[in-house]
């Protein structure tokens, strides 16, 4: 029985006084897991452009290396994932990154393995991250317009993977410890791409930033940025608008501790 119950009047419900402190600004790493080398600046780019002009560590992995971003038969499927390694460094500088790094895995060939998610659960692990940012796995349909790539889906799944069960359990990956890493558990997952959001960020004043650093992307953008300007603006202002900003993103957001 509680204190409440027995020293309190029964018609009476005690009021609590809150006793957890406000939580403290997050001002922890970032570790964003995509699946391409242009995803996160699609699903993210203003959100994580604002994180680092706030002064936070924020570190880019993706997993594929984009060789198949090009309907050019010709193409050499090795230039062009040289190429978009610099355009994905390119980017992460504009974004203001702390880092930016591209696996060597084929684009259209990313897999849920054991391989994959040792490498994310050691990227965790060595940037200890209080966000990780990804995108959503479930989400297959948007409206009936397209639908989702399969290694939007496997990058979500993956990284929540390499979260839970994994980071932050000893007994996964056991060898990092001997590397010197440390379990690690990452407190929040946000999720891009989201089918069901329930969080718009504000990013005004890091529209441009976004749009930038897509731009990078030129190896995919052979009509020009035009285009995406404008649907990332309208994007931005019609979740601006839920919040009454100028321009926002929205996200899943799960917050595990
Ligand atoms: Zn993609």
């Amino acid at each position: 029985m509680s204190d409440a119950a027995s020293s309190g009047t029964a018609a009476e419900p005690e009021v609590v006084a809150p006793t957890e402190a406000p939580h403290a600004p997050d001002t922890g790493a970032v570790l964003a897991v995509f699946a391409h080398p242009d995803d996160c600046e699609i699903a993210a780019g203003g959100t994580l452009a604002k994180w680092a002009a706030a002064g936070r560590e924020v570190h880019l992995l993706v997993l594929t290396n984009g060789d198949r971003g090009s309907q050019d038969p010709a193409l050499d499927r090795a230039e062009l994932a040289r190429i978009r390694g610099e355009e994905t460094i390119e980017g992460a500088r504009i974004m203001g990154m702390a880092s930016a790094t591209v696996l060597e895995v084929h684009d259209g060939d990313l897999a849920n393995t054991e391989e994959i998610r040792a490498e994310v659960v050691r990227t965790i692990r060595r940037i200890k991250p209080s966000i990780l940012m990804t995108c959503d796995p479930t989400a297959w349909f948007f409206e009936n317009r397209y639908y989702n790539h399969s290694d939007h889906r496997t990058a979500g799944l993956i990284s929540l993977d390499a979260v839970f069960p994994g980071a932050g359990n000893p007994h996964y990956f056991p060898l990092h410890l001997d590397e010197g890493l440390e379990p690690h558990d990452v407190p929040r997952v946000w999720l891009g791409w989201a089918t069901e959001p329930n969080h718009v960020e504000d990013i005004s004043g890091y529209l441009d930033a976004k749009v930038a650093a897509l731009a990078t992307h030129s190896s995919q953008l052979a009509e020009g940025i035009a285009f995406f300007e404008e649907e990332l603006g309208k994007e931005a202002v019609a979740a601006g608008e839920k919040i009454g900003v100028a321009h926002a993103e929205e996200f899943r957001v799960l917050e595990l501790r």
